[in-house]
């Protein structure tokens, strides 16, 4: 995958966008815009799961969270979406709740 092509595309296709009609620079607000995106672009790894991939994995991870292994090292991937992905991040601090709040077996 030639990632820096893809980035150089979205720049592009981002500037033409946010460009002023006048073709004036992009105002701040797009600007900000624009390096939102690119944070989220930087942060973004060749190989990543789905939300779906992630659910899927999220009991196991919350369980290895509870028992304080090292889920940077055991579920890269899952943590790497948390970080990323709201809808998921919510899920697992409710399933963690959940876990935390639950008698022990
Ligand atoms: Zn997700």
């Amino acid at each position: 995958m030639k990632r820096s092509e893809d980035v150089k595309v979205l720049l592009h296709l981002l500037k033409s966008n946010l460009a002023k009609s006048d073709g004036g620079p992009p105002s701040p607000r797009a600007q900000e815009v624009l390096k939102a995106m690119l944070h989220k672009i930087g942060q973004t790894q060749e190989v990543e799961l789905t939300c779906g991939e992630v659910f899927d994995l999220l009991d196991q991870y919350t369980e290895m969270i509870m028992n304080d292994e090292d889920v940077t090292q055991l579920m890269p991937l899952v943590k790497q979406h948390l970080e990323m992905c709201t809808d998921c991040r919510e899920e697992f601090e409710a399933l963690l709740k959940v876990l935390q709040n639950s008698p022990v077996l």
